[in-house]
């Protein structure tokens, strides 16, 4: 909640005083070992009085994207003129993390864990941690994601597009394509949604690998974010993105209807119609072979990398546009306008 320039920020034990930042360690849990494993946050506080904001990121351990696009946003020497507080956490999960897992060691996954307990499993402990240091304490919130192992999605923003606070900050992230699906029970986002918390959540890349310009998108997004609700003044001659965001509403998994070797016939961003061939599967040793046709009209926002699969595996995630080939055009567009660049908007080298 918006605190005055006065009052101090607590939290884990300590005071935070406008104008100061602090790297601090939540208590989690101790390993078998007896070590301990804590939830890392650093706190920004602006010297004026402003929202607060929460940037997360490896709520799935080996979503790791998100770690890099919020080191690097705290490097930003712009941040020395925030309004406001902004608690960035970049690794959620640390066991899952410590594991280069998706779930925890209990097998849970703290994505479907919420709001969780005190006296829960360890994932409904971490969960209820997670919500009452961090996330009841936010205004806004930025939840940054990846696609799961060999499945790289499209970058794409989610959130409840019902509520015009998160639409708002949904818009302001400057992706051309939107994702309204129905939150999943147990999520953050289910969560955030039923107690009107505005919460956004990007998408973008796979599991276990960092992706240059997916990291750029990410930075620059958070960024129009903080220019949005007014934390950050926006750089002049920076306007405004100008992209008028698709809305897609639903979305559907293209699943192989048989085992064998995939060709696939679809990249990531394209645009298929209904019943288009856009993979092949093969057997490697006979000329059998059983086209995956697309589900829906629309964009590939997913897609499986590895080209080997079993039958009902999922290999072409399509989101339902209206009007494909618009967003399409515009994510290639902002696509290579990123990687034209010689240095993303933290002026960091890039990962190559
Ligand atoms: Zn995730």
């Amino acid at each position: 909640m918006p605190l005055s320039a006065d009052e101090t920020f607590a939290i884990g034990g300590r005071q935070v005083a406008a104008g100061e930042r602090a790297r601090l360690e939540l208590p989690v849990v101790n390993l078998y070992t007896s070590a301990p494993v804590v939830l890392p946050v650093v706190v920004v506080r602006g010297r004026q009085e402003g929202p607060t904001v929460f940037v997360s990121a490896a709520l799935h351990g080996d979503e790791i994207i998100g770690v890099e696009i919020i080191r690097r946003l705290l490097r930003m020497p712009v941040l020395s003129a925030l309004r406001g507080t902004l608690l960035a956490v970049p690794i959620v999960n640390t066991l899952a993390f410590l594991h280069q897992s998706r779930y925890l060691p209990d097998r849970r996954d703290l994505n479907r864990s919420f709001p969780g307990s005190k006296s829960g499993s360890l994932a409904a402990r971490l969960a209820n941690l997670f919500l009452k240091e961090i996330v009841d304490r936010s205004d806004y919130g930025v939840d940054l994601h990846t696609g799961a192992i060999h499945r790289p999605n499209l970058p794409q923003i989610r959130g409840d597009l019902a509520n015009p606070e998160t639409l708002r900050l949904c818009t302001a992230f400057g992706i051309p394509l939107l994702l309204n699906s129905e939150p999943t029970k147990g999520t953050l986002r289910e969560y955030t949604t039923t107690k009107g918390i505005p919460v956004i959540l990007y998408e973008s890349a796979e599991a276990l690998r960092f992706d240059e310009v997916c990291i750029r998108i990410g930075v620059q997004g958070v960024l129009n974010v903080l220019y949005e609700i007014d934390m950050l003044e926006r750089p002049r001659g920076v306007r405004k993105a100008a992209v008028e965001p698709v809305i897609a509403r639903s979305s559907t998994w293209a699943r192989s209807p048989a085992s064998g070797v995939l060709r696939a016939q679809a990249a990531l961003g394209d645009v298929v119609r209904v019943g288009q061939i856009i993979g092949i599967v093969g057997d490697p040793l006979s000329e059998n072979e059983t086209p995956i046709t697309s589900p829906a009209t629309g964009v590939v926002i997913g897609r499986l990398n590895l080209p080997l699969v079993h039958e009902g595996d999922a290999a072409f995630h399509v989101a339902r546009v209206d009007d494909p080939d618009a967003v399409a055009q515009a994510l290639d567009l902002m696509h290579e306008q990123t990687a034209a660049m010689k240095r993303g908007p933290s002026g960091e080298p890039p990962i190559v």
